[in-house]
């Protein structure tokens, strides 16, 4: 039993749009103590489908097939699978409601005919309720190659393709491909996947469970599963007990709403003041449904004349140490809280790269500055990687540095 995903999409071919849709559901089975065994990516042609179809078939009794249900004449995904397996194609009469009620709430006038190909399922087909798009998803059961195989079809666009995957898909495959009873996770802040494993392996040595990780620029997600949920959780205190004061609790697997809760928890508002990381810890807190109520904004303050005239950074800490430096990441944060009356901030500013690195300062160098209530801390960083990769990974340490100073 294994797990096939199919992303359709001559786009995602030519490299003009990412299959997220794949990645986000390996990571959601992994996180449920399952997981993907092989993706493919196919243009939008029926014999693209097709020869993904029979790839993923050699191997896998479960295919996820997402993208291409559109009303549009390049949308053939049911079409071309329904043919694969000489399955019959019929109208169903609930989607031809929903259809029609979908197209009422968005457009004037009569529902083309063209529409109505979104109320065609497979003999003995499931519907997958979408409520975020007209095309709903579709579940069969097939026979191929002698034995049962398990379908699923889904729209491609992301925004409809995750809640679909998490609310219906996972819970159907893990019907028929469940591997464990008990799947629990953690976040290993600021860790990286080698030094987890190294930091875990004697804890959990002795526990009959599987270990899945993944390594997000936030740090590490361990997921631990195994037959019952005692166990799992009992390895999981001993997992978190090796990784020390970076390991989160037990299903936090996500540092800046966890961040934001802890912000909540202590009645602390925060604002930040970010040079290199542009705005990103500012966007990653905004990512966070709800957070307004501790959030109260932040600065980009990319030149040292913003850096003097919104914070107040003082010009001679700029002349002499220099805007990368723990002074002027101390001067920043102490700015933002005061311009902003927030308890704690959060200040970044380093190089990114490629150029702009120096012998005493190298491409990586960032300070960071973390101000709770009365106190100031300054952390300097040595962070590896392409410019991208250097900003994601100041903003995430910056956020776990906030959580350290809280807890
Ligand atoms: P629609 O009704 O919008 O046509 P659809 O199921 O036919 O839905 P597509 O036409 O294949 O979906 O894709 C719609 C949008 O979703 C495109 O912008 C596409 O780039 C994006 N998309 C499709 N597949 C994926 C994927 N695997 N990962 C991320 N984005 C995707
Ligand atoms: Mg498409």
């Amino acid at each position: 039993m294994s797990i096939a995903m199919i992303s359709t999409g001559t786009e995602l071919l030519r490299g003009t749009a990412l299959d997220t849709d794949g990645a986000f559901l390996g990571r959601e089975l992994v996180s449920r103590g399952c997981a993907l065994d092989c993706r493919f990516v196919a243009g939008d042609a029926p014999e693209d489908i097709c020869s993904a179809l029979a790839a993923a078939l050699k191997r896998c009794d479960s295919i996820v097939v997402s993208g291409g249900l559109g009303p549009t004449d390049d949308d053939v995904t049911l079409e071309s699978v329904c043919r694969f397996f000489g399955a019959e194609l019929l109208v169903s009469e609930t989607l031809r409601e929903k259809v029609s009620s979908f197209w009422a709430r968005r457009h004037s006038g009569r529902c083309p005919k063209r529409q109505f190909r979104q109320a065609l399922i497979p003999a003995g087909g499931v519907i997958l309720d979408n409520p975020y798009g007209s095309a709903s998803g579709i579940g069969f059961d097939t026979l191929y190659g002698g034995r049962l195989r398990h379908i699923f079809l889904l729209p491609g666009p992301p925004a409809e393709f995750e809640p679909m995957a998490r609310e219906h898909l996972v819970p159907l495959l893990l019907r028929y491909e469940k591997r464990f009873r008990a799947t629990r996770g953690f976040l290993a802040a600021a860790t990286g996947e080698a030094a987890l494993c190294r930091l875990v392996a004697d804890a959990l040595k002795d526990f009959p469970v599987e270990i899945a990780v993944t390594a997000q620029p936030e740090g590490t997600r361990l997921y631990l599963s195994g037959e019952d949920e005692t166990t799992v959780s009992a390895a999981i205190e001993a997992a978190r007990r090796a990784v020390g004061s970076n390991a989160l609790p037990e299903n936090e697997t996500e540092l800046f709403p966890f961040v934001g809760r802890l912000l909540l928890e202590k009645n602390r508002t925060l604002a930040t003041a970010e040079s290199c990381t542009g705005g990103l810890v500012a966007k990653k807190f905004t990512d966070v449904p709800g957070i307004s109520r501790v959030f109260l904004g932040g600065v980009v303050s990319y030149s040292n004349e913003l850096k003097r005239k919104i914070l107040g950074v003082p010009a001679e800490i700029l002349e002499t140490h220099g805007a990368v430096s723990a002074e002027c990441a101390r001067a920043m944060a102490d700015g933002i809280c005061r311009a902003t009356g927030a308890d704690c901030g959060i200040s970044t500013t380093g190089i990114a790269g490629p150029d702009g690195g120096s012998a005493a300062k190298p491409v990586g160098s960032v300070f960071v500055g973390i101000r709770v209530a009365d106190l100031c801390e300054t952390f300097e960083l040595h962070l590896h990687g392409n410019r991208m990769s250097i900003r994601e990974a100041a903003a995430a340490r910056a956020c776990n540095f906030l959580r350290e100073m809280l807890s």
